[in-house]
């Protein structure tokens, strides 16, 4: 069955006018069936919080990132639903910063496109940062697109029991991808797809920009990677293929030169939507909490609360169908905690109505820690970029003796296990076993990328060499601070709290050290920090304390927040159900990278535009 199919679509007015019951005593029925027909302007993005009130909705989104943004199209090609899509911020599709690819220092430090989600980390303030406004973080990104390995995903399936597959996902993925293939002119520079990997039709256009860096110090980079720490050169970072290095597409518009368009979920998913009737997005305004039927069994949601600004007026919409929080890993979890769903204990203490037990609610959230090497000299890079050499290295590449590393790892699983849930950041010792048994498992047998290497140009000196641990064991939370969508959010990654962290991302940054040696380049002080002094070099590339110093006093997030709405089973701690249903609910969800159980080895958007075409799909079917 279908939700909401009792909502009409403006479309449909005539017929319905004529077929309208005249007598008096209808008229209230009457009233209520015309409130149900939307009328709006011909765009479907307004801030005018007048375009929803006195309106029922079929579905409700929270959140016009990418995922809302996948779901919002893809469930409004139905006429018979009628969709509203909530977004904090505003409409930045023609800003400057946004649309320019080469701008993404200047729109990930400007306060209007960006949440920085404030934790602090040993000892020092390090936030998290979310893009604000339509397209979400997809409209201040990096553009680059890569995929996990086909295993991982297959493991999301087989170890904590998703449903998933690469076969199953893959063509979710492809899909969303209008992939364009470079020109001969690029594939001579090292530019290549696997055709079988990429999707054409799509609305998400993917692509080699035509300013791809063509200077020799790129291939050079290439093969250093591959000499000193053994990583293979791949034809294609999309193919679920790793270890590896290549070059990497960006979401970038084809043809578009110099100006190097950005393609994000808003131009990709909403801009080619706007003129549909039964279609909003509503900028500016944020999703405060549902409100629930009062009736028994699995909680309903009746209508959700909008408010604009921290004083602003509250306005309850009705939901016929289903509402969706797609607000990224750290505000989804927050909007469900805000409506009743989470543990007592939060919720008592932030005078919120429990509505819902569930413990998993803002835990297992999974950040990625990034450390930045820089090195002058190596000659031009000729080009504007963006960079599109990427490397997903294995632990074979990484530590010359693994076995002895996986025994140490293997040794210590149990205490980061419960470490977490001591900690509040996870619920279920056994369930944390099961993950990072897997983890283990890929990493060791399966060779996936446990670190990834992205080449950069002009960051943090002439050659960049930014290196991150993909698949950390620390598991930290995110909870609500006060009983508002306007409340900074208490955000915990708990950076490093499993010792084997912070072993990957030493052994990661010694091996930059190496390549550069091998490049011939000149290490400028890592962390750009002249007062420093940097990490001496030594027999092992520099000294244990000293990296640890180092790393600690420099790491970054790497904004890649995951898990904190997990898909797994509820005694596991898993929030939603492999349909995306947030458990004890019968027509709530959850569709953004929230709902991925493990972090990845990959970047993000590519794997999570084909997690929100199945989620989109997933609650088409829904009853
Ligand atoms: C700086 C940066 C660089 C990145 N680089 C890359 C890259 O190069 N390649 C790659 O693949 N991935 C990259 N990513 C990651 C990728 O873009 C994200 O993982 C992905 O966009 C997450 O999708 P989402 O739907 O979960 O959340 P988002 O896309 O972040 O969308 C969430 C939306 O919800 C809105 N929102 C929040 N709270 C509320 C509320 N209460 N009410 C209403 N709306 C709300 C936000 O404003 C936002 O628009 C990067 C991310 C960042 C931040």
């Amino acid at each position: 069955m279908k939700l909401g199919t009792a909502i009409f679509a403006v479309g449909a007015l005539p017929s319905l006018i004529q077929a309208l019951p005249t007598s008096s005593s209808s008229s209230s029925h009457t009233g209520d069936v015309l409130n149900q027909i939307w009328t709006r302007a011909s765009s479907a993005v307004t801030s005018d919080l007048n375009a929803v009130k006195d309106k029922t909705f079929s579905h409700i989104v929270i959140g016009c990132g990418l995922a809302g943004s996948v779901v919002s199209a893809r469930l409004s090609e139905d006429s018979q639903n009628s969709v509203l899509c909530v977004e904090a911020g505003s409409d930045t599709r023609s800003a400057d910063n946004v649309v320019h690819a080469y701008s993404y220092g200047d729109v990930t430090s400007d306060e209007e496109k960006n949440f920085k989600y404030p934790p602090t980390a040993n000892g020092r303030e390090l936030s998290v940062s979310a893009g604000k406004g339509l397209g979400g973080s997809t409209s201040i990104n990096g553009l680059a697109v890569t995929r996990p390995p086909q295993s991982q995903i297959d493991a999301f399936g087989q170890d904590i029991g998703t449903g998933w597959s690469w076969e199953m996902l893959l063509p979710y993925m492809k899909k969303a991808e209008k992939f364009d293939p470079p020109s001969d002119d690029l594939k001579a520079l090292g530019a290549d797809w696997d055709p079988s990997a990429h999707g054409t039709d799509g609305p998400v256009a993917v692509g080699y920009p035509s300013t791809l860096y063509r200077g020799e110090i790129i291939n050079r980079y290439s093969e250093a990677i591959t000499n000193t720490v053994g990583t293979p050169h791949i034809q294609d970072s999309n193919n679920g293929v790793q270890p590896g290095v290549c070059r990497t597409p960006n979401t970038i518009l084809p043809g578009s030169g110099d100006a190097q368009t950005r393609v994000s979920a808003a131009t990709a998913y909403i801009t080619p939507n706007e003129a549909r009737k039964n279609l909003i997005f509503l900028t500016g305004t944020r999703g405060e909490r549902i409100n629930w039927d009062d009736g028994s069994g699995d909680a309903k949601a009746q209508s959700v609360r909008l408010r604009q600004d921290e004083d602003g007026e509250f306005v309850d919409v009705p939901v016929s169908g289903a509402v969706v929080a797609a607000s990224g890993a750290i505000a989804s979890p927050v909007f469900l905690q805000l409506s009743g769903i989470g543990s007592s204990g939060l919720l008592d203490d932030l005078g919120i109505t429990q509505k819902v037990p569930l413990d998993g609610v803002g835990k297992h959230l999974t950040e990625q820690t990034m450390s930045s090497l820089g090195a002058d000299g190596g000659g031009d890079p000729d080009g504007n970029g963006p960079s599109g050499l990427i490397a997903y290295m294995s632990v074979d590449n990484l530590f010359s003796n693994s076995s002895d590393v996986r025994e140490y790892v293997e040794d210590n699983l149990d205490a980061y296990a419960q470490s977490a849930v001591d900690a509040g950041a996870a619920v279920s010792k056994n369930a944390m076993l099961k993950q990072f048994k897997s983890h283990v498992a890929g990493i060791f047998d399966k060779q996936e990328g446990l670190v990834e290497l992205f080449a950069d140009n002009g960051y943090p000196s002439d050659r960049g060499g930014l290196v991150w641990n993909l698949l950390p064991f620390s598991r930290g939370s995110v909870s609500a601070s006060a009983n508002s969508a306007f409340g900074n959010p208490r955000v915990d990654p708990r950076y490093f709290s499993a010792s084997w962290d912070l072993d990957v991302q030493i052994e990661a940054a010694r091996a930059v050290r190496r390549i550069f040696q091998a490049l011939g380049v000149d290490e400028t002080v890592p962390g750009f920090d002249a007062g420093n002094g940097g990490v001496p070099d030594g027999p092992q590339n520099g000294d244990y304390q000293g990296w640890k110093e180092w790393v600690l006093n420099k790491f970054s997030s790497v904004a890649h927040p995951m898990s904190t709405c997990m898909m797994a089973p509820r005694e596991d701690g898993g929030v939603v159900d492999n349909d995306f249903k947030v458990y004890g609910t019968s027509n709530v969800f959850v569709a953004d990278a929230s709902v991925v159980p493990m972090a990845i080895s990959a970047h993000l958007q590519s794997f999570l535009y084909g997690v929100a075409e199945l989620a989109a799909d997933k609650i088409k079917d829904s009853a």
